[in-house]
């Protein structure tokens, strides 16, 4: 069978997006609901890549497709393309599978020419109408299709409107807008160098091929790499009969959200225009109501619209973001889809769906993206200092968050600004998909126009990062780089602050409140808790970040790096003494140093851990990288141990490895010196001890790293072991302590059989154990991935997500035997992968027991834990 290449609206479903693209999957999932969708089709993502894949040309059998498609239109609404008496128009839309910017805009009135315009003037007695459509549409496919900058078709209409005394574009009259049309139709004809198609077909062929052209401008590239989304996808394109919002004073369009989208509130939230086109409203250029207006200028609409709304959230349970055309009164949907939302309203409505009966527990917590939660980690203004704070100006709280940082004007200048390691704010009139760049790299974005649907506003939220938009009191200054605030000025570099939660700008620095989780956000997080299996433990060194874990709701300590403790004033010299030592007599006096410190420690952090476990891993990293640095340093460090500097010169010269994280590190120090994890032993069995005393059943797990075979385990296992029933001996006491081993050579991996004999648990160190299985250096990848990424070779770096296909499999291979020797093994993470949802969906499915995060991506991991329960649940 051959393959499909178009499918009329009333054929497709919402479950075809791959196919479709979202934006056709919905618009056919809402024609078979009956709604009043403008009759149209949609030509496939295959038919995109056969085009990209082959010469790039559209072939007859696809044209001849094309025009049956059309001619099934025609006889569902009685108007013929390229008609001069009754013509049909299109829109011509791309879409993707997934929601992306910088693919092809959409062009509307497409089929209009000299000819044909008059017929849609005869057939709608409207000729001012026509021939605004027809500009339009000149306008549209010079800028979308060919190019043509957009800015020379506006100073011809400022031009124009001038001469013809008028302030907005709808005061133009006919003879203003045949004008216009002869001037903009020489634009074309100077820029693209041949004049204005007037074939309809032609028309629509150039317009369906750049759109799958589109598919892989730099701007989508950009997108696409930023978001791990394949580049092979492509993108569909939807033909559909345009409805027309731009007939006069009982037409117009709009953009509403089912619920409001930075808080979540269960109303309408939108904007509309009467007598426009669609993209007047987000492209900020007349200022669009409030869609509550709506609903005194023509009340029955605003009824119907409102039904309609609820209709789409009920049966695609979620928030949608919809856009609609009012032809003379007649309502159209044009496209629905899951609205973009702060983490803040995503959790809201969750809750509130969840409240509502809408949606279960279950489908509640699949709402929200765990990426975002971060968003409601961060700190906020001080309110007390606010008070007492003049607002510079004010904008909308287009998304949520508070920065202080530098203003920049240009995304270029963001973005280097940003390399130079400054915290940025772009300041933009308005912004577009050009800004992109310029946007990732601030932290904050606040523009002087524009509607909470702003481009500025919507990339915002879906980026996560604080914006005020539409802050109108702003007078920019593209060129000389100012802003004007009243009778301010500010300039590149100065410094403001934004609240994306209020809308406020202020001048300079301001400090911030740390957040508190209450509310909504503590019941979603409660059913998160519910809902999962898989632990999530925190990556903490200290006792103050195993409070912040635990604040965000950790199970306890998955990775404590003791060597983190030796990097202070006091400690490290004796650190040095023990490393540059020259008898085991020597070497001890040192780690007696060391040892009160490190008992400290570990019991600060027993203590805020309370009855909840933690795993501690013994010293791993190569000694030389605690020696000095600076000549200087040496210098002291030898007059400190009162030994020459050329004895301590020597010593640091007999250390020095050429591939130190291949080298004298992790369990093999203590092969060599077994006293170093003794001492530790000892500090954390006495540490143990004294909270035992104040009421806590503490659970230490030490962790033995680099670990490659049973019997180098068992040589380091036997000293760990000797020493804490040493230390328990001579205080009489009993604590119940594991020793584990760390997972993360792959020879390790491979006899995990004879590694789980000796070991009471397994902590996988995916950063190694990737590195490793890779022969990727972490630190040296860099260099080379991007051109790995850049030609297809691997997807995305394996460092951060874990590579499933490979070093996936080793895991899953060392799980299975390792629990063929000890059946219920507990099995952790404590990479970075840990907190990165997709990888903790995997580690779940494969069996681990817990996965181990740095704190502040406790919340997300947690999500992603319980969305992995629910598919997993699902699957089953
Ligand atoms: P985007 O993906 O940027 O939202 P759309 O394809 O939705 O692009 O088109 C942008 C605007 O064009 C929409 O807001 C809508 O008002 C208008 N539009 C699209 N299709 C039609 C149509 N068939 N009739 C009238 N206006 C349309
Ligand atoms: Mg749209
Ligand atoms: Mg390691």
């Amino acid at each position: 069978m051959s393959t499909q290449y178009i499918y009329s609206f009333n054929e497709g479903n919402k479950n075809m997006a791959a196919k479709l693209g979202g934006k056709g999957a919905n618009l056919a999932e809402m024609t078979q609901l009956g709604l009043p969708v403008p009759a149209g089709f949609t030509i496939t993502t295959d038919a995109c890549i056969r085009y990209l894949n082959k010469d790039q040309q559209l072939w007859d059998s696809l044209k001849e497709d094309i025009k049956h498609h059309i001619q099934l239109v025609e006889q569902d609404l009685g108007k013929e393309f390229a008609s001069v008496s009754n013509p049909l128009l299109f829109s011509v839309r791309s879409g993707a599978a997934i929601s992306m910017p910088g693919m092809m805009d959409t062009v509307l009135n497409l089929g209009l020419n000299d000819e044909t315009v008059k017929g849609l003037a005869l057939s709608t007695n409207n000729e001012r109408f026509a021939l605004d459509s027809y500009r339009r549409f000149i306008q549209m496919f010079g800028d979308v299709v060919k190019g043509v900058s957009s800015d020379k078709f506006e100073k011809a209409l400022e031009t124009v409107k001038k001469e013809a005394n008028a302030t907005e574009d709808s005061e133009l009259h006919i003879n203003h807008l045949n004008t216009l049309i002869d001037e903009y139709k020489k634009i074309y004809e100077n820029e693209v160098g041949c004049p204005f198609p007037t074939d309809p077909f032609d028309q629509l062929f150039q317009t369906v091929e750049s759109i799958f052209k589109s598919w892989n401008n730099e701007r989508a590239r950009i997108y696409r790499n930023l978001h791990d989304i394949p580049h092979d996808l492509g993108t569909a394109v939807n033909v559909q009969s345009m409805v027309y919002g731009n007939m006069g004073d009982t037409s117009g369009t709009g953009v509403a959200f089912t619920r409001n989208p930075a808080t979540g509130e269960n109303d309408l939230y939108g904007e509309y225009l009467i007598n426009a086109q669609g993209e007047d409203v987000v492209a900020g250029v007349r200022t669009p109501k409030d869609i509550h207006g709506l609903k005194e200028q023509m009340p029955d609409l605003y009824d119907e619209f409102k039904h309609i709304a609820t209709k789409l959230e009920t049966h695609y349970k979620n928030m949608q973001d919809i856009e609609f055309t009012i032809e003379n009164g007649r309502l159209f949907i044009l496209q629905t889809r899951n609205g973009k939302r702060t983490a803040q309203a995503a959790i809201n409505i969750a809750v509130d769906m969840y409240d509502e009966k809408l949606i279960s527990k279950e489908e509640a917590l699949m709402l929200v993206d765990p990426h975002t939660l971060i968003q409601l980690l961060h700190p906020t203004f001080d309110e007390k200092v606010l008070e007492n704070v003049p607002v510079l100006a004010k904008g909308l709280a287009a998304s949520p968050g508070a920065v202080s940082g530098k203003i920049y004007f240009h995304s270029e200048d963001s973005v280097v600004a940003s390399e130079s390691g400054e915290k940025v704010i772009i300041v933009r009139q308005v912004t577009s998909p050009e800004d992109l760049a310029g946007m990732v790299a601030a932290e904050g974005i606040l523009t002087a126009q524009g509607g909470m649907t702003s481009h500025a506003a919507v990339v915002s939220r879906g980026m996560g990062k604080c914006c005020v938009a539409g802050a109108s009191q702003l007078l920019i200054d593209d060129e000389l780089k100012t802003m004007r605030i009243g009778n301010r000025t500010f300039y590149e570099g100065d410094v403001i602050s934004l609240d994306g939660s209020t809308g406020c700008v202020y001048e300079g620095a301001l400090p911030c409140v740390e957040p508190t989780f209450t509310g909504k956000f503590k019941q979603f997080m409660d059913w998160v808790d519910e809902v999962r299996t898989l632990g999530v433990r925190a990556n903490a060194d200290t006792p103050k970040d195993t409070a912040a874990a635990l604040n965000f709701g950790a199970d306890g300590v998955g990775l404590c790096r003791t060597e983190h403790m030796f990097f202070n004033d006091e400690r490290i010299t004796a650190v040095r003494e023990m490393i540059l030592a020259h008898s085991l007599e020597e070497r001890e006096t040192a780690l007696a140093k060391l040892l009160p410190f490190q008992e400290e420690d570990f019991y600060g952090m027993f203590l805020e851990l309370d009855d909840l476990p933690i795993t501690i891993r013994l010293l791993d990293p190569p000694l030389h990288e605690f020696l000095p640095h600076t000549e200087e340093e040496t210098m002291q460090l030898a007059k400190h141990l009162g030994k020459s500097t050329d004895e301590v010169r020597d010593r640091m010269i007999t250390l020095h490895e050429v591939n130190p994280m291949l080298g004298h590190r992790g369990c093999r120090l203590a092969v060599t010196y077994p006293e170093i994890y003794r001492m530790q032993t000892r500090a954390i069995i006495q540490a143990a001890i004294r909270a035992q005393a104040k009421g806590i059943d503490v659970k230490p797990e030490i962790m033995i790293p680099l670990v490659m075979d049973v019997k180098e385990l068992k040589y380091v296992k036997d000293h760990v072991i000797a020493e804490a029933e040493m230390v328990l001996s001579e205080q009489n006491k009993e604590v119940e302590y594991h020793v584990g081993a760390m997972i993360e050579v792959p020879r390790a991996a491979l006899l995990s059989n004879e590694i789980a004999e000796e070991s009471d648990f397994f902590s996988f160190g995916t950063n190694d154990l990737s590195q490793m299985t890779f022969g990727f250096s972490r630190d040296d990848a860099g260099k080379f991935l991007a051109e790995y990424e850049e030609k297809g070779i691997i997807e995305r770096s394996p460092f951060g997500a874990i590579d499933e296909h490979g070093v996936g499999e080793l895991l899953q291979m060392s799980i299975n035997r390792a629990r063929s020797t000890k059946a219920d093994l507990k099995c952790g993470i404590c990479g970075e992968d840990g907190g990165d949802p997709a990888s903790i969906a995997f580690f779940d499915k494969i069996g681990y027991t817990y996965v181990s995060c740095s704190p502040f991506r406790i919340p997300v991991a947690r999500l992603a834990a319980a969305q992995s329960a629910v598919t997993n649940k699902n699957h089953n």
